[in-house]
């Protein structure tokens, strides 16, 4: 018997990724692919689409939460970096007139020029939403929250240690960041997503994160946004120290001790930023300027 020689053990498995099988995922551009259609629809679907809202996202991949974006009613402007997807994603929907990919690092990516590139000009509300690459999440993150003139809200699965310490850091891991998150939009951490259901694996689990974003008018106006964050930079870089002691290098003597004897007992510059909620920040910060312009 030489019959067990002739014919090698075959796996029928193997066939189902062969169509896929020449494409090698990049560690280096986080390509961690989630391919459950059923996870899919329900991401999809936590970001309430109405039929007519328009979607930026990022890092299409091959187009799996791409495809629920568009049975959810919702036209897409895909910003993909890897060439090789830009190609697949061309084929698999580039003859749909709701549908366009761009080749190009979200990072470099001109937000002003989102709703010209965007395939739909109806106007419905303006998402930013993906499977994040994991090495871009905050940079991201960052870039877009001061766009609420722009994007209605942020839609992205994310790595879920980031997401607790974005959406619900505990008062002592408080960072720059969770004031930006707060003052420009209201977080929610969604559900998480086990490790397993991505491909390949990655090391931990990710989560869903939705950041409805606030009109820039709710809290100041946008020049005073700036400078705004800038103090807010500026506090928690020194965190355990007291407010007067991390702006001095922002605010002269005089306007520091005008502004306290405003500001009085109540939201005292000898406060470190963790006791002060952002209603008492954007206070402080109002009565500073004021002092800096002398208006009082
Ligand atoms: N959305 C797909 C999915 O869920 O299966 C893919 C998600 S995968 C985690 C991240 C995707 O972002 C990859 O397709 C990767 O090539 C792409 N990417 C990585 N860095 C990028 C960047 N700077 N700008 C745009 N896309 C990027």
């Amino acid at each position: 018997g030489t019959a067990c020689k002739a014919t090698p053990f075959r796996p029928s498995v193997r066939k189902q990724g062969s169509k896929d099988s020449k494409f090698k995922p990049k560690k280096s551009l986080g390509q961690n692919f989630l391919t459950d259609d059923a996870l899919l629809q329900s991401i999809a679907a936590a970001a309430r689409l109405q039929p007519g809202d328009r979607v930026l996202e990022i890092g299409p991949g091959k187009g799996s939460l791409t495809q629920q974006l568009l049975q959810a009613g919702a036209s897409v402007l895909a910003v993909e970096k890897d060439a090789r997807l830009v190609k697949q994603l061309q084929s698999s929907y580039g003859q749909r007139a709701d549908f366009r990919v761009i080749e190009e690092d979200f990072l470099t990516l001109d937000l002003s020029q989102a709703s010209q590139l965007h395939p739909a000009k109806a106007h419905g509300r303006l998402i930013a939403a993906g499977n994040l690459p994991y090495y871009i999440t905050t940079e991201t993150i960052k870039k877009l929250l001061p766009w609420g003139h722009t994007f209605s809200a942020l839609h992205f699965v994310i790595q879920d240690d980031a997401a607790k310490r974005l959406v619900s850091p505990d008062a002592s891991e408080v960072r720059a960041i969770n004031v930006e998150i707060d003052f420009y939009s209201e977080p929610k951490y969604l559900f998480k997503i086990d490790k397993a259901r991505f491909s390949p694996e990655p090391t931990v689990d990710g989560a869903l994160v939705h950041f409805e974003l606030r009109q820039p008018s709710e809290y100041l106006l946008t020049e005073g946004r700036t400078s705004f964050m800038k103090l807010v930079q500026h506090a928690y870089l020194q965190r355990r120290k007291m407010l007067r002691k991390s702006l001095e290098s922002l605010y002269s003597r005089a306007q520091l001790d005008k502004a306290q004897e405003r500001l009085g007992s109540k939201c005292s510059l000898a406060a470190r930023p963790q006791e002060l909620s952002m209603a008492h920040l954007v206070h402080i910060f109002t009565v500073l300027q004021e002092a800096k312009h002398s208006t009082f």
